[in-house]
This record gives C-alpha cells, structure tokens and sequence, in this order.
C-alpha cells in the first residue's frame, strides 16, 4: 500500500525546518528583499544549526542542498528515504518561509549539490563544509548547456580556465564556484566537465551583481575567468572524454538538483495558499472539502483547483527524490517534478495575489513578494520549456539531436 505521509524519521529535520523558516526567514524576508545584495547576517548563526541537522542527519541526511548524494551503499538496500527525501522535505519547509534566504544559506549552495553528485569521495572530504555556488550560464548558453565555450586547457599540474559565467547564484558570497568548463570544443558535450574554483584564485574575476525582480535576498554574479589556474585534482568526477557516455558526467547534478529547485517551489506555493486561504477566511469566503468545487464561492472552487496542482507537483517531487535515494535513474521524473512545480509555483502565486486583490497586490503582506520570487524557480536549472522537452525526449525515446 502506498503510504504518502512524510517518513516518521524525517519529523524532527522538517519541524526544526519549520521553526528556522517561521521564525527567522518570514521576519527578515521583507528586509532583505528591499536590502537588495546585503547579506543577511542573521544566516551566519543558522549555517552552524544546519550544519548540525546534516550531522544529524546521519546516513540519511539533511536539510539543505549539501545532502544530497548517491551513496553505493543505497545500492540493493530496499525501499529507503535517504539523504536526496530529507533534503527535498528541508527546503520545502524553508521555502515556505522564504526562496532567497533559502539560497544565500551559507555552505547550501547548489554548487553543493554538484559537488555531493559527483565528487569522489577525497574531493568530497576536501570540500566539506565550504560553500560552492554553481557557474554553468554564459552569454551565449543558457538552455544549451552543451554549447559551453569556456575553455580548460591542461598545463601541468592545473587547469587552466578562460570564457565568462553570468548568472551565477551566490558567485559573491560562496567561496567555492563549480565551473562547468570544455576539455575540447570539437569533441562535443562529453569535453564538458566541471572544475571546482577557489573565490580568491587570480584571473576569476567578479565583474558585477544583477538587480532582479525576485529573490533579492540571493546574490547574483557574473565572472570573467582569465587564464585562471585550477588545481588538476580539482576537476570533478572522470577526466576522460568518454563520448559513449557524452554529457552523463555533469548531467548527473541535474538530477539531484531538479527535484530541489522542484522542492522550493512547493515551498513558496504552500505559503501562497496558506496566505490566501486565511485572507479568504477573513473575508468569509469558507474552502470546503465535502462539496463539489462547482457548488462553491468561486474564489473557493479556484483554490481547490490550485491545491490540486500544489499536491501533485509535491508527490512528484517526492517520487524523483526518492527515485535518486533508491539509484532508480531518474531524469524524466525530475524534469517532470521540475515542470510542474515550477509553473504551478507561478500560476498558484499569481492566482492567489489575484484572488487577495489590493491586499495580495500591496507590500503589507507577503503574496506580492512571492509572486515575484516564484518566477526563477520556472527559470534556473533548465526553464519549463527545457523540462517539458526532455520529458519528451524520454517518453519518445528520441535524442537531443531528434528533438530540440
Ligand atoms: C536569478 C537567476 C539565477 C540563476 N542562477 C544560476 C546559477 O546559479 N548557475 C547557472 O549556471 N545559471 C544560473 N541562472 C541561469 C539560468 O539557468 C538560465 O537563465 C536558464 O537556464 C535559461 O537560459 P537563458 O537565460 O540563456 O535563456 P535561453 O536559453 O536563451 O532561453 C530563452 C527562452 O527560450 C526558451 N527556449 C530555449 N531553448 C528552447 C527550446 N529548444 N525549445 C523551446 N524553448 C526553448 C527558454 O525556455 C526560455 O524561455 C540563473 C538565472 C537567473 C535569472
């Protein structure tokens, strides 16, 4: 029988999740979405609680982005609820209270996730417990990924790194930069590997910040690398240019990453509906589960139907999460997860400023605020429109070449 409530040992991680997200990101989200590129100190003292829920969490993991990975010893163990389960239910929780201060926690970077997927286990060990942001975007590849153009030439004992990296979320604040680079652009997406770059090394170099719509509090960077000097042992995964397996390597994050970024969604898109539900309690207008949606307010019938897209992006979130803790492949189910909390985010957002009107519209409560923030989570990490592609592609059995 299919059991749908969140894993009892989870309890204790999502609740201490609750309570970071109630009590210190919904108080400082409104400040730090107007403090635009300030960092929120108030996440200093957090990182170390965090760093102690992933202690705690054991072999099965964490809250933030650092957990998840695919353990060998996941191989054959049975039905588990591992450390990709427990990281998607942390950052749902936390986004509930708030995306961008969920993306500026320190060491919770996706460049964390990159790093847990694919890293061998003494770069793993090397990197612990520093904060990695991840640098894939470049002025002419955004969606393309395989269309990189920042080059690694080996010299040596280094890499050596020059192109440009745009986008990069916590490219100031983060220490570490996962920096997807080509070992040769003739042999295609199997050159494309990812190199881990120290802040501080010469030639990687911060040229700005960008002012965004939403998620303020989350800093985004733009890098010039110029002739910038890589440890060798700092590239993660194979060095081979193995085309059989062509973009598998790197690709590999995305799994992992997908059902995260699937899982800040229904974090914002849960404090939406809670928001507007308790706006259209006070304004008389009662949801009711034993009627027909039809038979309702309108308000109420629209809100059913917003609640149904919110449960079935979660249990596909879930299921990819699950999929990477059982080293089930799990691709398609994380775009899938990806595409439909990512526009349900947006939609749900929208709808429920709407349907608060002024109140939803104006800056005394938060709905406008999420309304703005939920539109990247349909953005980064491939948009809905790549998503929606690749589960084409698999359900079709056809390659990138067949369908673009
Ligand atoms: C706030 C923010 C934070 C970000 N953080 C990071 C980060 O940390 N690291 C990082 O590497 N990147 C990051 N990105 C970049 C993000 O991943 C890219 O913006 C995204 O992948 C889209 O690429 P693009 O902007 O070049 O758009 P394009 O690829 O040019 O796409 C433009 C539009 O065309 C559509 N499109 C493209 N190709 C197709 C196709 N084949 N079929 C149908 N539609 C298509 C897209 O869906 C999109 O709607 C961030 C972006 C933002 C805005």
């Amino acid at each position: 029988m299919i059991n749908l409530e969140n894993p009892r040992k989870f309890s204790a991680l999502v609740s201490q999740a609750h309570q970071v997200a109630a009590e210190i990101f919904r108080p400082n989200s409104r400040k730090y979405d107007r403090a635009e590129h300030s960092y929120p100190k108030e996440l200093d003292m957090l990182a170390a609680l965090l760093d102690g829920m992933n202690a705690a969490g054991g072999d099965s993991g964490g809250a933030g982005a650092a957990g998840v990975r695919r353990d060998s010893k996941d191989a054959g163990a049975g039905n588990r609820n591992g450390s990709n389960l427990s990281t998607v239910l942390g950052v749902m929780e936390l986004c509930w209270g708030d995306v961008g201060l969920l993306l500026s926690m320190p060491r919770q970077g996706l460049g964390n996730s990159a790093i847990a997927s694919v890293a061998n286990d003494e770069q793993l060990q090397r990197f612990k417990g520093r904060w990695a942001a991840m640098a894939i975007t470049e002025p002419h590849c955004g969606s393309d990924s395989a269309a990189i153009r920042t080059s690694a030439r080996l010299d040596g004992d280094h890499y050596v790194l020059n192109g440009e990296k745009i986008f990069v979320t916590s490219g100031e604040r983060a220490e570490l930069v996962v920096v997807w680079a080509t070992l040769d652009k003739s042999a295609g997406r199997a050159a494309i590997k990812s190199f881990v770059v120290e802040r501080n090394t010469p030639g990687f170099e911060l040229v700005r910040l960008e002012h965004k719509l939403g998620i303020r509090a989350s800093d985004t960077a733009q890098f010039a690398l110029v002739n910038c000097r890589v440890p060798r042992e700092n590239l993660l995964g194979d060095a081979r240019i193995d085309v059989e397996k062509g973009f598998g390597g790197v690709m590999q994050t995305f799994d992992n990453t997908r059902p995260l970024v699937a899982g800040m969604a229904v974090g914002v898109a849960r404090a939406c509906l809670e928001e507007t539900r308790k706006l259209l309690e006070q304004a008389g207008v009662k949801i009711d589960y034993e009627r027909p949606a039809l038979c309702q307010h309108a308000a109420a019938a629209e809100f059913l139907k917003m609640e149904a897209d919110y449960e079935a992006a979660r249990l596909l979130t879930l299921q990819a999460a699950w999929m990477a803790d059982n080293r089930k492949p799990n691709s398609l189910e994380a775009s899938m997860a990806k595409a439909k909390a990512g526009r349900s985010c947006v939609d749900i957002a929208l709808k429920c400023v709407e349907l608060c009107g002024s109140i939803g519209y104006a800056e005394n409560e938060l709905l406008e605020k999420w309304a703005r923030d939920a539109k990247i989570l349909d953005i980064f990490e491939g948009t809905q429109q790549i998503q929606l592609l690749i589960v084409a592609r698999r359900l079709l059995g056809k390659s990138s070449a067949e369908l673009r």
